[in-house]
Protein backbone atom coordinates (compact mmCIF):
# COMPACT_ATOMS: atom_id res chain seq x y z
CA UNK A 1 0.00 0.00 0.00
CA UNK A 2 0.76 3.36 -0.77
CA UNK A 3 0.73 5.30 2.88
CA UNK A 4 1.91 8.57 1.92
CA UNK A 5 -0.72 8.41 -1.06
CA UNK A 6 -3.48 7.47 1.85
CA UNK A 7 -3.10 9.72 3.97
CA UNK A 8 -3.04 12.49 1.53
CA UNK A 9 -6.34 11.19 -0.30
CA UNK A 10 -8.14 11.15 3.16
CA UNK A 11 -6.87 15.19 3.96
CA UNK A 12 -7.90 16.05 0.22
CA UNK A 13 -11.61 15.04 0.93
CA UNK A 14 -11.65 16.75 5.02
CA UNK A 15 -10.40 19.95 2.12
CA UNK A 16 -12.98 19.06 0.26
CA UNK A 17 -16.00 19.07 2.73
CA UNK A 18 -14.65 22.32 4.54
CA UNK A 19 -13.91 20.36 7.49
CA UNK A 20 -10.05 20.46 7.71
CA UNK A 21 -9.27 21.96 10.87
CA UNK A 22 -6.11 24.84 10.68
CA UNK A 23 -4.61 26.06 14.38
CA UNK A 24 -4.22 29.18 15.02
CA UNK A 25 -0.71 29.98 16.41
CA UNK A 26 -0.70 31.84 19.22
CA UNK A 27 1.71 33.31 21.90
CA UNK A 28 -0.66 33.85 25.24
CA UNK A 29 1.17 36.66 27.72
CA UNK A 30 0.51 36.51 31.51
CA UNK A 31 -1.14 39.52 32.65
CA UNK A 32 -2.82 40.32 29.18
CA UNK A 33 -5.18 37.87 28.73
CA UNK A 34 -7.38 37.81 26.77
CA UNK A 35 -4.70 39.33 24.33
CA UNK A 36 -2.46 37.16 22.61
CA UNK A 37 -0.26 37.20 19.59
CA UNK A 38 -0.78 35.23 16.50
CA UNK A 39 2.26 33.93 14.52
CA UNK A 40 1.26 34.61 10.80
CA UNK A 41 3.38 34.36 7.76
CA UNK A 42 3.37 38.20 7.57
CA UNK A 43 4.48 38.48 10.97
CA UNK A 44 3.13 38.65 14.49
CA UNK A 45 -0.21 40.35 15.45
CA UNK A 46 -1.92 41.00 18.76
CA UNK A 47 -5.68 39.33 18.85
CA UNK A 48 -8.19 39.56 21.06
CA UNK A 49 -9.38 35.78 22.09
CA UNK A 50 -13.13 34.70 22.09
CA UNK A 51 -13.24 31.32 22.34
CA UNK A 52 -10.98 29.82 25.07
CA UNK A 53 -12.28 27.34 27.46
CA UNK A 54 -9.83 29.29 30.15
CA UNK A 55 -13.46 30.50 31.09
CA UNK A 56 -11.59 33.03 34.67
CA UNK A 57 -8.76 33.41 33.31
CA UNK A 58 -7.22 31.55 36.30
CA UNK A 59 -4.40 30.61 33.61
CA UNK A 60 -2.82 33.88 34.26
CA UNK A 61 -3.98 34.31 37.90
CA UNK A 62 -0.99 35.28 40.13
CA UNK A 63 -1.97 32.89 42.76
CA UNK A 64 -1.82 30.08 39.96
CA UNK A 65 1.71 31.12 38.81
CA UNK A 66 3.23 31.70 41.99
CA UNK A 67 2.10 28.26 42.97
CA UNK A 68 3.32 26.83 40.14
CA UNK A 69 6.85 28.68 40.30
CA UNK A 70 7.53 27.14 43.66
CA UNK A 71 6.54 23.67 42.97
CA UNK A 72 9.26 23.88 39.91
CA UNK A 73 11.98 25.42 42.00
CA UNK A 74 11.28 23.17 44.97
CA UNK A 75 10.82 19.69 43.71
CA UNK A 76 11.58 20.14 39.76
CA UNK A 77 9.87 19.25 36.29
CA UNK A 78 8.15 16.04 36.12
CA UNK A 79 6.69 13.28 38.60
CA UNK A 80 9.59 10.30 37.33
CA UNK A 81 6.86 8.27 37.05
CA UNK A 82 3.21 6.44 37.07
CA UNK A 83 1.50 7.35 40.37
CA UNK A 84 2.24 3.75 41.63
CA UNK A 85 6.02 3.62 40.99
CA UNK A 86 7.08 6.67 42.56
CA UNK A 87 4.58 9.25 40.87
CA UNK A 88 2.62 10.12 43.60
CA UNK A 89 3.83 13.44 45.02
CA UNK A 90 2.38 15.07 48.14
CA UNK A 91 0.90 17.76 45.61
CA UNK A 92 -1.26 15.07 44.09
CA UNK A 93 -2.12 13.90 47.50
CA UNK A 94 -3.67 17.62 48.69
CA UNK A 95 -5.20 17.91 45.15
CA UNK A 96 -7.21 14.55 45.68
CA UNK A 97 -8.22 16.11 49.02
CA UNK A 98 -9.28 19.56 47.66
CA UNK A 99 -10.87 17.53 45.30
CA UNK A 100 -12.84 15.48 47.10
CA UNK A 101 -13.96 18.28 49.75
CA UNK A 102 -14.61 20.78 46.65
CA UNK A 103 -17.40 18.35 45.82
CA UNK A 104 -18.63 16.58 49.26
CA UNK A 105 -17.18 13.77 48.31
CA UNK A 106 -15.43 11.16 50.24
CA UNK A 107 -12.15 10.99 47.70
CA UNK A 108 -11.46 11.96 44.07
CA UNK A 109 -8.91 10.59 42.31
CA UNK A 110 -6.55 12.67 39.23
CA UNK A 111 -6.23 11.71 36.09
CA UNK A 112 -3.80 13.48 32.92
CA UNK A 113 -7.04 14.98 31.26
CA UNK A 114 -10.77 15.25 31.77
CA UNK A 115 -11.03 12.81 28.27
CA UNK A 116 -8.90 10.45 30.39
CA UNK A 117 -10.74 10.42 33.47
CA UNK A 118 -14.13 10.18 31.64
CA UNK A 119 -12.47 6.91 29.19
CA UNK A 120 -10.89 5.49 31.93
CA UNK A 121 -14.07 5.35 34.62
CA UNK A 122 -16.37 4.51 32.37
CA UNK A 123 -14.38 1.80 30.68
CA UNK A 124 -13.30 0.22 33.70
CA UNK A 125 -16.89 0.63 35.62
CA UNK A 126 -18.47 -0.92 31.80
CA UNK A 127 -15.95 -3.83 31.67
CA UNK A 128 -15.76 -4.58 35.44
CA UNK A 129 -19.09 -4.54 37.14
CA UNK A 130 -21.04 -7.88 36.04
CA UNK A 131 -24.26 -7.51 33.11
CA UNK A 132 -24.01 -3.30 33.47
CA UNK A 133 -26.08 -1.52 31.47
CA UNK A 134 -24.73 2.33 30.60
CA UNK A 135 -27.57 4.81 29.65
CA UNK A 136 -25.31 7.44 27.57
CA UNK A 137 -27.41 10.75 27.23
CA UNK A 138 -27.27 11.24 23.06
CA UNK A 139 -24.65 14.60 23.55
CA UNK A 140 -22.47 13.22 25.82
CA UNK A 141 -18.99 13.65 24.76
CA UNK A 142 -16.45 11.89 22.55
CA UNK A 143 -14.16 10.71 25.47
CA UNK A 144 -17.73 9.06 27.35
CA UNK A 145 -18.12 7.81 24.22
CA UNK A 146 -15.13 6.34 23.87
CA UNK A 147 -14.74 5.13 27.43
CA UNK A 148 -18.31 3.34 26.85
CA UNK A 149 -17.02 1.68 23.66
CA UNK A 150 -14.08 0.61 25.03
CA UNK A 151 -16.08 -1.04 28.15
CA UNK A 152 -17.72 -3.02 25.75
CA UNK A 153 -20.90 -3.44 27.93
CA UNK A 154 -24.58 -2.69 26.75
CA UNK A 155 -25.22 0.94 26.00
CA UNK A 156 -28.46 2.74 25.38
CA UNK A 157 -28.61 6.15 24.06
CA UNK A 158 -31.20 8.62 25.24
CA UNK A 159 -32.28 11.71 23.49
CA UNK A 160 -30.55 14.58 24.54
CA UNK A 161 -32.08 15.67 28.31
CA UNK A 162 -35.26 13.92 27.75
CA UNK A 163 -36.51 12.39 30.86
CA UNK A 164 -39.43 10.68 29.14
CA UNK A 165 -37.15 9.00 26.63
CA UNK A 166 -34.99 8.15 30.05
CA UNK A 167 -37.32 6.66 31.89
CA UNK A 168 -38.67 4.66 28.66
CA UNK A 169 -35.49 2.98 28.12
CA UNK A 170 -34.93 2.73 32.42
CA UNK A 171 -38.24 0.72 32.58
CA UNK A 172 -37.77 -1.20 28.96
CA UNK A 173 -34.43 -2.48 30.65
CA UNK A 174 -33.88 -5.92 32.55
CA UNK A 175 -34.81 -4.35 36.26
CA UNK A 176 -31.91 -6.43 37.42
CA UNK A 177 -29.35 -5.42 35.16
CA UNK A 178 -27.56 -3.10 37.40
CA UNK A 179 -27.74 0.84 35.41
CA UNK A 180 -25.64 3.85 35.40
CA UNK A 181 -26.83 7.09 33.86
CA UNK A 182 -23.75 9.12 32.04
CA UNK A 183 -24.77 12.71 31.58
CA UNK A 184 -23.30 16.43 31.57
CA UNK A 185 -24.65 19.37 33.61
CA UNK A 186 -23.23 22.23 31.06
CA UNK A 187 -23.37 20.87 27.25
CA UNK A 188 -20.73 22.32 25.67
CA UNK A 189 -22.35 23.43 22.07
CA UNK A 190 -25.80 24.29 23.08
CA UNK A 191 -24.89 25.21 26.82
CA UNK A 192 -27.51 24.49 28.03
CA UNK A 193 -28.19 22.13 31.16
CA UNK A 194 -29.38 18.87 32.26
CA UNK A 195 -32.33 18.49 34.44
CA UNK A 196 -29.68 16.90 37.22
CA UNK A 197 -32.53 16.12 40.05
CA UNK A 198 -35.05 14.56 37.71
CA UNK A 199 -32.49 12.60 36.38
CA UNK A 200 -31.47 11.40 39.80
CA UNK A 201 -34.68 10.99 40.72
CA UNK A 202 -35.11 8.74 37.71
CA UNK A 203 -32.17 7.13 38.86
CA UNK A 204 -33.29 6.31 42.30
CA UNK A 205 -36.49 4.83 40.90
CA UNK A 206 -34.53 2.71 38.90
CA UNK A 207 -31.31 1.69 40.79
CA UNK A 208 -28.95 3.38 39.03
CA UNK A 209 -25.90 4.78 39.42
CA UNK A 210 -25.04 8.35 38.36
CA UNK A 211 -22.31 9.87 36.48
CA UNK A 212 -22.44 13.33 35.82
CA UNK A 213 -19.51 15.01 33.64
CA UNK A 214 -19.15 19.21 35.26
CA UNK A 215 -16.60 20.04 33.02
CA UNK A 216 -18.44 23.29 31.55
CA UNK A 217 -19.33 23.83 35.08
CA UNK A 218 -16.57 23.29 37.86
CA UNK A 219 -14.66 26.57 39.03
CA UNK A 220 -18.02 28.86 37.49
CA UNK A 221 -21.04 27.61 39.17
CA UNK A 222 -21.70 26.83 43.11
CA UNK A 223 -21.20 29.48 45.92
CA UNK A 224 -17.47 27.35 45.77
CA UNK A 225 -17.43 26.57 42.18
CA UNK A 226 -18.20 23.36 42.47
CA UNK A 227 -20.63 23.04 39.31
CA UNK A 228 -24.08 22.79 38.73
CA UNK A 229 -24.89 20.34 41.25
CA UNK A 230 -23.43 22.48 44.04
CA UNK A 231 -25.83 25.27 42.93
CA UNK A 232 -28.53 22.99 42.78
CA UNK A 233 -27.83 21.13 46.11
CA UNK A 234 -27.68 17.97 44.05
CA UNK A 235 -23.99 16.91 44.90
CA UNK A 236 -25.03 14.09 47.32
CA UNK A 237 -27.01 12.80 44.95
CA UNK A 238 -24.74 12.21 42.11
CA UNK A 239 -22.31 8.92 42.07
CA UNK A 240 -19.65 9.98 40.36
CA UNK A 241 -18.58 13.45 39.64
CA UNK A 242 -16.06 14.29 37.05
CA UNK A 243 -14.46 17.10 35.98
CA UNK A 244 -11.63 18.57 34.38
CA UNK A 245 -8.63 21.07 35.41
CA UNK A 246 -7.95 22.44 32.38
CA UNK A 247 -11.09 24.57 31.94
CA UNK A 248 -12.22 27.26 34.54
CA UNK A 249 -9.02 25.98 36.35
CA UNK A 250 -6.71 26.74 33.89
CA UNK A 251 -4.02 24.04 34.01
CA UNK A 252 -4.48 20.53 33.00
CA UNK A 253 -5.34 17.36 34.36
CA UNK A 254 -8.91 15.44 35.08
CA UNK A 255 -10.71 13.64 38.10
CA UNK A 256 -13.69 11.97 39.04
CA UNK A 257 -14.84 12.48 42.79
CA UNK A 258 -17.18 9.42 44.47
CA UNK A 259 -17.01 7.70 47.34
CA UNK A 260 -13.81 6.13 48.86
CA UNK A 261 -14.56 2.39 47.60
CA UNK A 262 -15.20 3.45 44.25
CA UNK A 263 -12.04 5.63 43.33
CA UNK A 264 -10.00 2.90 45.18
CA UNK A 265 -11.54 0.53 42.92
CA UNK A 266 -10.55 2.86 39.54
CA UNK A 267 -7.51 3.70 41.25
CA UNK A 268 -6.74 -0.60 41.30
CA UNK A 269 -8.15 -1.27 37.36
CA UNK A 270 -8.36 1.33 35.60
CA UNK A 271 -5.50 1.02 32.91
CA UNK A 272 -5.44 4.54 32.40
CA UNK A 273 -5.17 5.43 35.80
CA UNK A 274 -2.29 2.96 36.02
CA UNK A 275 -0.19 2.32 33.33
CA UNK A 276 0.70 6.05 32.51
CA UNK A 277 3.41 8.94 34.15
CA UNK A 278 1.41 11.08 37.00
CA UNK A 279 0.80 14.74 36.18
CA UNK A 280 3.78 17.10 36.50
CA UNK A 281 4.07 17.93 40.91
CA UNK A 282 3.74 21.58 39.08
CA UNK A 283 0.33 21.14 37.20
CA UNK A 284 -1.03 19.89 40.97
CA UNK A 285 0.35 23.18 42.52
CA UNK A 286 -1.20 25.22 40.24
CA UNK A 287 -4.44 23.03 40.35
CA UNK A 288 -4.43 23.44 44.06
CA UNK A 289 -4.21 27.46 44.08
CA UNK A 290 -6.97 27.51 41.76
CA UNK A 291 -9.21 25.54 43.06
CA UNK A 292 -8.53 26.85 46.55
CA UNK A 293 -9.13 30.70 44.77
CA UNK A 294 -12.06 30.07 43.19
CA UNK A 295 -13.65 28.33 46.44
CA UNK A 296 -13.17 31.13 48.69
CA UNK A 297 -13.99 34.13 45.77
CA UNK A 298 -17.22 34.85 44.08
CA UNK A 299 -15.69 37.59 42.18
CA UNK A 300 -14.80 36.16 38.94
CA UNK A 301 -18.06 34.22 38.97
CA UNK A 302 -20.30 37.32 39.28
CA UNK A 303 -17.90 39.36 36.55
CA UNK A 304 -18.38 36.45 34.78
CA UNK A 305 -21.67 36.25 34.71
CA UNK A 306 -21.89 39.78 34.35
CA UNK A 307 -19.38 39.96 31.28
CA UNK A 308 -22.35 37.25 29.57
CA UNK A 309 -25.57 39.20 30.08
CA UNK A 310 -23.75 42.34 28.87
CA UNK A 311 -22.28 40.16 25.48
CA UNK A 312 -26.18 38.93 24.84
CA UNK A 313 -27.68 42.41 25.27
CA UNK A 314 -25.62 44.11 23.08
CA UNK A 315 -26.13 40.96 20.63
CA UNK A 316 -29.84 41.14 20.64
CA UNK A 317 -29.66 45.26 20.34
CA UNK A 318 -27.98 44.72 16.71
CA UNK A 319 -30.46 41.62 16.32
CA UNK A 320 -27.92 39.01 15.55
CA UNK A 321 -29.13 35.68 16.43
CA UNK A 322 -27.72 33.77 19.63
CA UNK A 323 -28.78 30.79 21.27
CA UNK A 324 -30.49 31.85 24.33
CA UNK A 325 -29.51 29.37 26.86
CA UNK A 326 -28.60 29.46 30.68
CA UNK A 327 -25.20 29.24 30.61
CA UNK A 328 -22.17 31.08 30.12
CA UNK A 329 -21.82 29.42 26.38
CA UNK A 330 -22.93 32.33 23.71
CA UNK A 331 -23.30 30.39 20.23
CA UNK A 332 -24.23 32.68 17.68
CA UNK A 333 -26.28 30.98 15.29
CA UNK A 334 -24.68 31.60 11.15
CA UNK A 335 -26.29 28.04 9.58
CA UNK A 336 -24.10 28.11 6.98
CA UNK A 337 -20.73 26.55 6.78
CA UNK A 338 -19.36 28.77 4.07
CA UNK A 339 -20.60 31.98 6.43
CA UNK A 340 -19.68 30.56 9.57
CA UNK A 341 -15.95 30.40 8.32
CA UNK A 342 -15.72 33.30 5.92
CA UNK A 343 -17.48 34.97 9.40
CA UNK A 344 -14.53 33.79 11.70
CA UNK A 345 -11.67 34.60 9.22
CA UNK A 346 -12.53 38.06 8.17
CA UNK A 347 -12.93 38.45 12.20
CA UNK A 348 -9.41 36.98 12.83
CA UNK A 349 -7.47 39.04 9.74
CA UNK A 350 -9.68 42.75 9.12
CA UNK A 351 -10.38 43.05 12.84
CA UNK A 352 -7.84 41.05 15.14
CA UNK A 353 -10.57 39.11 16.44
CA UNK A 354 -10.12 35.41 17.33
CA UNK A 355 -13.38 33.05 17.41
CA UNK A 356 -13.34 29.44 15.62
CA UNK A 357 -16.19 28.55 13.43
CA UNK A 358 -18.14 25.53 14.96
CA UNK A 359 -19.29 23.28 11.75
CA UNK A 360 -20.33 19.90 10.84
CA UNK A 361 -19.63 17.20 12.33
CA UNK A 362 -19.09 19.38 15.78
CA UNK A 363 -22.76 20.50 15.53
CA UNK A 364 -25.57 19.48 13.11
CA UNK A 365 -25.60 20.48 9.40
CA UNK A 366 -27.51 24.23 9.26
CA UNK A 367 -26.65 25.02 12.65
CA UNK A 368 -22.80 26.24 12.23
CA UNK A 369 -21.76 28.84 14.54
CA UNK A 370 -19.17 31.45 16.65
CA UNK A 371 -19.30 29.71 19.60
CA UNK A 372 -18.38 32.52 22.40
CA UNK A 373 -17.10 32.07 25.50
CA UNK A 374 -16.32 35.79 27.34
CA UNK A 375 -14.65 35.49 30.04
CA UNK A 376 -14.20 38.53 33.44
CA UNK A 377 -11.01 40.15 31.39
CA UNK A 378 -13.12 40.93 28.81
CA UNK A 379 -13.76 45.09 29.12
CA UNK A 380 -16.33 46.46 27.82
CA UNK A 381 -15.02 48.17 25.03
CA UNK A 382 -13.91 44.22 23.50
CA UNK A 383 -17.36 43.26 23.77
CA UNK A 384 -18.57 46.71 21.68
CA UNK A 385 -15.86 45.57 19.14
CA UNK A 386 -16.53 42.18 18.77
CA UNK A 387 -20.00 42.98 18.40
CA UNK A 388 -19.35 45.77 16.13
CA UNK A 389 -17.45 43.29 14.00
CA UNK A 390 -19.99 40.38 13.60
CA UNK A 391 -22.85 43.19 12.97
CA UNK A 392 -20.54 44.27 9.82
CA UNK A 393 -20.13 41.02 8.54
CA UNK A 394 -23.57 39.88 9.20
CA UNK A 395 -24.68 42.80 6.44
CA UNK A 396 -21.70 41.77 4.32
CA UNK A 397 -23.06 38.03 4.14
CA UNK A 398 -26.76 39.03 4.22
CA UNK A 399 -27.79 36.98 7.41
CA UNK A 400 -31.14 37.56 8.73
CA UNK A 401 -31.57 39.52 12.15
CA UNK A 402 -33.38 38.18 14.87
CA UNK A 403 -36.73 40.67 15.89
CA UNK A 404 -36.12 42.28 19.11
C1 LIG B 1 -13.07 19.21 27.26
C2 LIG B 1 -14.04 18.15 27.73
C3 LIG B 1 -13.58 16.98 28.35
C4 LIG B 1 -12.13 16.64 28.40
O1 LIG B 1 -11.45 17.37 29.35
P1 LIG B 1 -9.89 17.66 29.12
O2 LIG B 1 -9.40 17.96 30.47
O3 LIG B 1 -9.81 18.77 28.14
O4 LIG B 1 -9.31 16.39 28.55
C5 LIG B 1 -14.51 16.13 28.92
N1 LIG B 1 -15.83 16.38 28.84
C6 LIG B 1 -16.31 17.47 28.21
C7 LIG B 1 -17.77 17.69 28.16
C8 LIG B 1 -15.43 18.38 27.63
O5 LIG B 1 -15.90 19.44 26.97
Amino acid sequence: MDFEAFFKSELDSLHQEGRYRVFADLERHRGSFPRATRHTPEGPKEVTVWCSNDYLGMGQHPAVIAAMHEAIDHCGAGAGGTRNISGTTHYHVLLEQELADLHGKESALVFTSGYISNWATLGTLGQKIPGLIIFSDALNHASMIEGIRYAKCDRVIWKHNDLNDLEAKLAAADPNAPKLIAFESVYSMDGDIAPIKEICDLADKYGAMTYLDEVHAVGMYGPRGGGIAEREGLMDRLTIIEGTLGKAFGVMGGYIAASTALCDFIRSFASGFIFTTALPPTLAAGAIASIRHLKASPFERVRHQDRVKKLRSLLDARGIPHMHNPSHIVPIMVGDAAKCKWISDILLDSFDIYVQPINYPTVPRKTERLRITPTPLHSDGDLERLVDGVHQLWSRCALARAVA
